[in-house]
């Protein structure tokens, strides 16, 4: 089916997008795994989400590390939930004084007002809130999530909110997206990937599933358009590709060169950094070293495929 002129904006292939944003190198940095929700699709096991947080240094030594590198730094947040991490406002502030952030969370935080409130939105490239929605509805958490995207919105950040197309919420999903929609909040569909109730998705979603799954992504498209084009620069985690990309399967680029190593690193959360998975460690933040790459590599690995999209070489 043809793209929208909405879909055309919302999702561009990395390898024309022209207009780049003044970072050198852009980390996803895995603070914790631990998160206060339990979704059922989590890669975490509840192990993991309920563990547990330990530091691997102090958020100032953390923070003066990217400093001491020379480089400018996007560093995208995600967990578990950021928000739980220790002294995560102080992080977040002393980062945003000579880099870049994005954050990947559930929404569901307190912190989520006085974050607003003190740290230069300049400085934060997007939120995405993801609603999860059978875990907001067992903490009573839709108010919590509708103010919190609100609210960072009015302070000026810029905030996707996006929905993991569970299975089990395909039936109630048109009346949800409308109940969050009617309040301002359109909900981007995402993707399932992985492991699930005995099924491997996305391959096993019905075509009926893809379809609604398209409708809403669609509709979505038209709330964000004019927010994608006055970014310029899309959104590293941007929810838009994965109809036209991952709906029927999980890529897999071993092989592909990739500026995994160069532009792009994986920090894990005792401070490792990865050139992208756990095979080839190139530094560690709490120990103050770094061994950049030079260039591209060929991939070795099967991870998070918005970052293989942008940093893949086409
Ligand atoms: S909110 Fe995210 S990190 Fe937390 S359990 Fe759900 S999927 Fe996992
Ligand atoms: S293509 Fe993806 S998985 Fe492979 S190295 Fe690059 S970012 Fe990592």
């Amino acid at each position: 089916m043809a793209q929208t002129p909405a879909e055309r904006v919302t999702f561009v292939p990395w390898s024309q997008v022209t207009f780049r944003r003044p970072y050198d190198i852009e980390a996803d940095w895995v603070l914790m795994s631990t998160c206060n929700y339990r979704c059922a699709y989590c890669f975490w096991d509840a192990g993991a989400l309920g563990a547990k947080i330990s530091t691997p240094a102090g958020t100032d030594r953390l923070a003066s590390f990217f400093d001491r590198t020379g480089l400018t730094w996007l560093l995208h947040l995600t967990g578990g939930e950021p928000f739980m991490y220790p002294g995560f406002l102080s992080l977040c502030a002393s980062l945003t004084r000579r880099h870049h952030i994005s954050i990947n969370t559930n929404a569901d935080s307190v912190r989520i007002r006085s974050f607003a409130e003190t740290i230069d939105a300049k400085h934060v490239d997007f939120i995405h809130c993801g609603v999860h929605e059978q875990q907001r509805q067992l903490k009573s958490g839709k108010e919590r999530f509708i103010g919190n995207v609100t609210l960072l919105r009015e302070a000026g950040f810029q905030v996707l909110a996006s929905c993991v197309m569970d299975p089990l919420l395909f039936p109630e999903f048109d009346e949800m997206w409308h109940e969050y929609a009617d309040r301002g909040v359109v909900l981007i569909p995402k993707a399932l990937r992985g492991p699930y109730a005995g099924r491997d998705y996305p391959r096993d979603y019905s075509d009926e599933e893809r379809e609604l799954f398209l409708t809403y992504s669609r509709r979505a498209a038209e709330f964000y358009a004019g927010w994608f084009s006055r970014r310029g620069e899309p959104p590293s985690i941007n929810p838009f590709m994965d109809g036209p990309l991952f709906l029927r399967d999980r890529p897999d680029y071993r092989g592909d060169l990739c500026e995994a190593g160069n532009r792009f690193v994986r920090i894990m959360p005792d401070g490792a950094i990865y050139r992208c998975g756990p095979a080839d460690l190139i530094g560690n933040v709490a120990e103050g070293w770094f061994e950049r790459r030079q260039g591209p590599s060929r991939c070795a690995e099967k991870e998070c495929p918005y970052f293989c999209e942008k940093y893949r070489v086409p």
